[in-house]
């Protein structure tokens, strides 16, 4: 235990029931969103139990609630559905997995970490991006005869709320705001910054949220682009900048605030849905056995935050609609953890409804999408080869540490 946990008061509470590992987890991390007044909540080694790290000065009454309510719907919603595994790949490379790959990064000057979940890089680490890109790229290309593009990395709420992102992901949303166009804030503003040291922010009623956010999931933004539109079978690839607000959670390249996704997104009859979604899986084998790493595509288990209405009916369809692709790396303690490096999944028509898309029969369209984390991946690729460029394949070595 930390030393500066025991300026925490802990309090026991029971689970609704046993959980697993995965869950375990995922009661941990979204733990922070609970209240200002909990720290974090660990779940106990039976797995039936958690504590609750109450901060000073917060009403254990009062966070206990929260903490109970949190812990009885992330425990149901996630509880009762069986993992299957869809692909599997086994690296060559029989070296140990890599400890501190960030700390290793950033001593090598490949990696610059601001520390609140934004990351720069060059070298080496922006080559095995590039080479993870650009090869995704292809296989699409080649597979989909996807179309490149390009999309803004703000988006509006209102897209946004259709989407469903506030329904699943509320604690995920970033907001853009501005100063008031008022004369007098902005020479507040100013006056305050003029010669101060470090950044005053405004008081918040000089600032207004017109309804711009950060593009929390990549493939979103297309599907405004598509509205009226009837299509047949076409599919689409970029590289998308995306946000997700951590909280307390950010670390290194294991959880960023701000990442790249290469995605694909196909749109057409669920047929040609279906027929993606089934020529995207070797894709993912292939690009995993390019970087030569362990890697498995299975059934998903991220969470939805603390919902169970939305999260059962999800749920329910989830084993057949949303697959992760889980890339085992170390976590903070050292222990192997699967990092979730990218996602398959398929809508059915919720984006052709809501985006008004129509299929050739004047349906709503069916959508399905790919995105591929590509800084995990990094962080994947490290961890299972170090930092010798002798135990990395050779031509991707050759490629990279050039
Ligand atoms: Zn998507």
């Amino acid at each position: 235990m930390n030393k500066h946990m025991t300026e925490f008061e802990e309090v026991v509470l029971e689970l609704p029931g046993e959980v697993d590992d995965e869950v375990a987890g995922d009661i941990e991390k979204e733990s922070v969103f609970v209240s200002p007044g909990i720290e974090r909540i660990r779940v106990n080694a039976d797995h039936k139990t958690a504590r609750i790290f109450v901060r000073p000065g917060a009403s254990v009454d009062d966070v206990m609630g929260k903490a109970r309510r949190y812990l009885d719907v992330m425990a149901k919603q996630l509880s009762g559905f069986e993992i299957k595994v869809f692909v599997e790949t086994r690296r060559r490379d029989r070296g140990p997995y890599q400890a501190d790959v960030n700390e290793g990064l950033v001593q090598r000057g490949w990696m610059h970490d601001y520390g609140k979940g934004q990351v720069a890089y060059s070298g080496p680490v922006l080559r095995l991006v590039k080479l993870i890109n650009d090869r995704a790229g292809e296989l699409y290309g080649k597979a989909f005869d996807a179309k490149d593009g390009h999309f803004p990395a703000m988006i509006d709420a209102d897209t946004l709320h259709k989407c469903g992102y506030f329904d699943s992901h509320p604690n995920a949303v970033t907001f853009v705001g501005n100063i008031i166009e008022d004369i007098d804030a902005l020479e507040e503003f100013r006056l305050a910054n003029s010669c101060s040291e470090g950044a005053h922010m405004p008081p918040h009623d000089h600032v207004h949220i017109d309804g711009m956010c950060l593009n929390p999931a990549a493939c979103f933004p297309c599907y405004p682009t598509l509205t009226g539109r009837t299509v047949d079978g076409e599919a689409y690839s970029w590289l998308g900048r995306v946000f997700r607000y951590e909280s307390r959670n950010i670390r290194g390249l294991d959880r960023l605030y701000e990442f790249n996704v290469r995605e694909l997104v196909f749109v057409g009859s669920e047929d040609y849905v279906r027929a993606c979604r089934a020529k995207a899986l070797p894709i993912v084998e292939e690009l995993a056995a390019m970087v030569d790493i362990d890697c498995k595509v299975q059934t998903a288990t991220d969470p939805f935050f603390a919902t169970v209405s939305a999260a059962k009916k999800f749920w329910q369809a989830a084993q057949e609609v949303k697959n992760e692709i889980k890339i085992p790396a170390l976590g903070a303690d050292g222990e192997v953890k699967q990092l979730a490096c990218g996602s398959i999944n398929l809508h059915g028509n919720f984006f052709g409804k809501r985006f008004d898309i129509k299929g050739s029969d004047g349906e709503p369209a069916q959508t399905g999408c790919v995105g591929l984390g590509i800084e995990r991946w990094v962080l994947a690729c490290f961890t299972q080869h170090g930092f010798e460029p002798s135990r990395w394949p050779k031509d991707v070595a050759a490629k990279i540490f050039a």
